[in-house]
């Protein structure tokens, strides 16, 4: 090991604490993680010198690649202005012209009102809030419950976890109580009158070992919140910005939320930035008297650095047809893992939505590997000795490379993880 690797390693053992880690064994003395450095399109190098794929897109976030000319030049432009000013009693260019831009993505007259935060789970904050806020001042106060599905994930902050639905997540009670259902067939069963709100993930439930929803399943919802009064919340944290082939998921079945959530992707995995989108005629709720202001807000609130990323990365959108290009790597990405599949007996389900994969992995029979024998960990370890950086959760391991990807690179990163699969467990 390099000295300067040591030393990271060695500060890090010391003060740092990881997300979602087991943090005895990341300190002990035999664990060596990663240390990356920097990066160049899709690849991540170490501080040995090695280099990898960026499997899982920097957990999502990265669309265009990394060190990305134009979105360096874009962040450093507005860095010779000014780093941060405060969103509060006043305004900048760059959040005014996103903010016009993001609304501009969807139908005229639909999502016109923009709210910056800075994450996924502050996003959703602002969505909650805002819901249960607009209901009360639309005459609904006893709208104060909200519906989530099972196994969903919307983040980690105290609201946005009460609506988690991941069993592991939730082994201490926190948060507020949350109606939970695992299908719009449930929607019978639930006193709708007290719901102000529903929330989803859309087509897919990315932290739920990638599992998509049955086609049609968000038009249903979307039916049955408008029938209802119920405002209709769309967590495209993960799913938006391409990744699922379509700019955002719920363009797939013409669907339009009261709200719409958006992080990860939105400053191309450069920056913390998010934006909650929604109607005018939520937004009208919020005028008159000052105790009908939305009290709410962050420091960094529309970060300029942040905004001048998200323009550059919908630039990008746009001149380099990113979506267009997408579209050929999406059925490659199919066409591989099928074939992985049919030469690999312990590769149980391939669950895509576009450029999303989870491949799940079982025993040959067909019965789940025993969970301490954590093997989805385990390929992902054997798959960095082949070039190719990812996360399972559980024992799905997820393949979503930046948008950017080449279809040589994107074959590189298929290869890899057939390779490790078969040197881990045949
Ligand atoms: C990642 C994620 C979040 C939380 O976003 P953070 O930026 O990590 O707070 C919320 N919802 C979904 C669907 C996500 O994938």
């Amino acid at each position: 090991m390099r000295d300067d690797t040591a030393r990271w390693l060695h500060f890090d053992k010391t003060h740092c604490w990881h997300p979602f880690t087991r943090q005895a064994e990341w300190c002990a003395p035999e664990s060596e993680p990663v240390v990356i450095t920097h990066g160049e399109g899709v690849w991540l190098h170490d501080s040995e010198g090695r280099r990898y794929i960026d499997g899982n897109s920097s957990i999502w976030t990265n669309i265009h690649g990394h060190n990305h000319p134009e979105l360096n030049a874009a962040i450093s432009a507005q860095l010779g202005k000014i780093s941060h000013s405060s969103f509060l009693g006043f305004t900048h260019p760059l959040a005014a012209e996103l903010a016009e831009k993001l609304a501009a993505l969807f139908p005229a007259g639909s999502l016109e009102r923009v709210f910056f935060s800075d994450d996924g789970s502050t996003a959703i904050e602002c969505a909650l809030k805002m819901s249960l806020q607009a209901q009360r001042q639309s005459g609904a106060p006893e709208r104060t419950h909200f519906i989530a599905f099972h196994d969903a994930y919307h983040g980690d902050t105290l609201g946005a976890s009460s609506l988690g639905g991941v069993a592991r997540f939730q082994t201490r009670a926190h948060g507020f109580p949350a109606i939970h259902l695992s299908a719009t067939e449930d929607l019978a069963s639930v006193d709708a009158g007290n719901v102000a709100a529903v929330i989803i993930e859309p087509l897919i439930q990315g932290v739920n070992e990638m599992r998509p929803w049955p086609p049609g399943m968000l038009r249903t919802l979307r039916e049955w919140c408008s029938a209802n009064g119920v405002h209709l919340i769309l967590d495209e944290v993960m799913t938006g910005f391409g990744r699922t082939g379509r700019m955002f998921a719920c363009q797939h079945e013409d669907v339009i939320p009261d709200f719409l959530c958006l992080a990860k992707g939105l400053t191309g995995g450069y920056l913390p930035l998010a934006a909650t989108l929604t109607t005018e005629q939520i937004y009208s709720t919020f005028l008159g008297e000052a105790e009908k202001a939305f009290y709410y807000g962050h420091s960094y609130t529309a970060n300029p650095l942040g905004c001048a990323a998200a323009l550059a990365s919908l630039e990008l959108f746009a001149r380099e047809n990113t979506l267009e290009n997408l579209q050929p790597k999406i059925r490659q990405l199919i066409e591989r893992l099928t074939e992985m599949k049919s030469r690999h007996p312990v590769i149980h389900d391939i669950r895509q939505c576009g450029f999303v994969a989870g491949i799940e992995l079982r025993q040959p029979d067909g019965g789940r590997f025993p969970r301490e024998a954590r093997t989805g960990e385990a390929v992902c370890r054997e798959a960095a000795k082949h070039g190719l950086l990812t996360r399972p959760i559980l024992d799905t391991i997820v393949l979503m490379p930046p948008l950017g990807i080449t279809p040589e690179e994107l074959d590189f990163a298929i290869s890899a993880l057939g390779a490790a699969i078969s040197s881990t467990i045949g």
